[in-house]
């Protein structure tokens, strides 16, 4: 059949894409670079009839928003669906490129797996909407044949209007992020300080009140088996200060979104993005109070403790991060379960499996920044001219666009291009201060300074030879998945 469908296009066709569904064939192949959708029969792809096979109509189309919604419809798989409380892996694809090789990497590990997942702050960055980047999972989808199911993250919503967008693009689960109501400074605040914070916030949309409150907190300690948690009266007021306007934050977008919902939504709820780390008793009593205001969540992303910087492994005390992870699961475990997810999740080899071995299935781990770096691995093999030109220009960027991340290069120890031999250069992303300069200059080699210089060329590049693209994909993210499989 394949190559009836060949010589019909003129596709160098997928063959792991062709399927049939409702009396129509349906498949992907390949131009040059352009990829197209085809289908054979009636009611098939929107496009040009380029011939007949068996006397059936053989449609050529591209491959954009139109078509992706009619092999969506046509073909469930390839629309994301919830995924309760499997152990999973989120693999963001700032490129709209990675999918492929995601897919080739969690294949076989009993891992669920989130394809389409971007925050708002990255579709920004890289001029995406929510339609692209799940349209690009679509097709990544339909090119590998990959049926298993998958997830959708619309990650760190902040607004209506983000919940909004993304409902409408069909994403299934939302992650909810009210970091900028969380107050960092209660940790540490001082009594008076503390007491004024506590008094600005509104009890009423925590439908409750101070009363209340400290009854059901102050001087009660919860036995949570393997731990317990105890909560005096300043423990519950920098908890208030710290979480309360989070918490009705998080309640207010969750009713938003269960009212714009036109299907099945799940809902994760991330507070990772702050300064201080959530105690094992916030994350208590933030819990509690989500729960009293009707939230439902299938993972909830702390702050840990230590450093979880952009693309590189865990900075910290292991046993220590251990012990505290043990405790939030602890929490997990007494008021879900849901999944403790980990965001800044990549390359955070050391971690895995002691999240794994504690949290059981209840983990997810979220990456993203990973993947462009691994395409940048792939270029620097492929066309190390373009490359080195990447390299320079995000030398210059660092100091700037670090800003708004959490990480610690140093750009004076990343080699200049021209101190580099071809052979040199996919190793430097092994290294921890490449790594990041890379990582977080992603924006504006994308889009802002850089996108019109460097944009089109990286696209066209992985295009080119995306089998590489892939084979480092599957390779680093596989190195993600080895250890959470168990
Ligand atoms: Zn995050």
């Amino acid at each position: 059949m394949i190559e009836e469908l060949k010589k019909e296009t003129g596709l160098d066709v997928y063959e792991a894409s062709i399927v049939e569904a409702g009396g129509v064939t349906y498949f992907l192949g390949r131009q040059g670079v352009e990829k197209f959708v085809a289908s054979v029969g009636d009611g098939g792809i929107i496009g040009e009839k380029v011939g007949e096979l068996n006397g059936k109509p053989v449609i050529v189309g591209p491959t954009d928003h139109a078509n992706a919604l009619v092999i969506r419809k046509a073909l469930p798989w390839t629309r994301p669906r919830c995924l309760g409380l499997l152990k999973s892996v989120g693999m963001g694809d700032r490129l709209g490129l990675a999918t492929p090789g995601h897919i080739r990497a969690v294949s076989g590990s009993g891992l669920a797996v989130f394809l389409a997942q971007q925050s708002i702050r990255e579709m920004v960055r890289t001029k995406r909407s929510p339609d692209d980047v799940m349209d690009s999972a679509t097709w990544g989808v339909l090119q590998e044949g990959f049926k298993d199911g998958f997830g959708s993250d619309a990650d760190h919503l902040q607004t209506f209007e983000d919940i909004d967008r993304t409902v409408k693009a069909g994403f299934t689960m939302f992650t909810i992020d009210p970091g900028a109501h969380v107050d960092d400074e209660a940790d540490t605040a001082s009594s008076d300080a503390l007491a004024e914070k506590v008094a600005a916030i509104d009890f009423s949309e925590m439908e409750t009140d101070a009363a209340d409150l400290a009854g059901r907190y102050v001087g009660k300690t919860f036995d949570l088996g393997d731990t317990k948690i105890a909560f005096d009266e300043e423990i519950l007021l920098r908890a208030v200060a710290k979480y309360g306007k989070a918490v009705a934050h998080v309640a207010k977008m969750y009713r938003h979104l269960a009212d714009v919902a036109s299907g099945p939504f799940e809902v994760e709820i991330s507070v990772d993005e702050t300064e201080s780390p959530t105690s094992p008793a916030e994350h208590f009593f933030f819990a509690t109070e989500l729960k009293r205001l009707g939230v439902e969540w299938v993972a909830l992303a702390p702050r840990f403790i230590g450093r979880f910087e952009k693309g590189v492994d865990y900075i910290g005390d292991l046993d220590a991060f251990a012990a505290s992870f043990a405790e939030h699961v602890a929490v997990m475990k007494a008021l879900g379960p849901y999944r403790i997810s980990i965001h800044s999740g990549s390359d955070k080899f050391s971690i895995y499996s002691i999240a794994a071995d504690l949290a059981g299935q209840y983990v997810h781990v979220k990456t993203a920044g990973t993947s462009y770096l691994e395409a940048l691995r792939a270029i620097a093999a492929m066309q190390p001219e373009l490359f080195r030109e990447i390299l320079d220009f995000a030398r210059e960027r660092y100091e700037t666009d670090k800003a708004t991340y959490h990480v610690s290069a140093d750009v004076t120890k990343v080699p200049s291009a021209d101190m580099l031999k071809d052979e040199q250069l996919p190793g430097l992303l092994d290294d921890f201060d490449a790594r990041q300069v890379l990582h977080v200059t992603f924006g504006s080699v994308l889009t802002a300074d850089g996108g019109e210089r460097f944009g089109a060329r990286i696209h066209a590049a992985l295009k080119a030879d995306e089998e590489t693209h892939y084979a480092v994909l599957e390779k680093h993210l596989g190195r993600h998945v080895a250890p959470l499989r168990q």
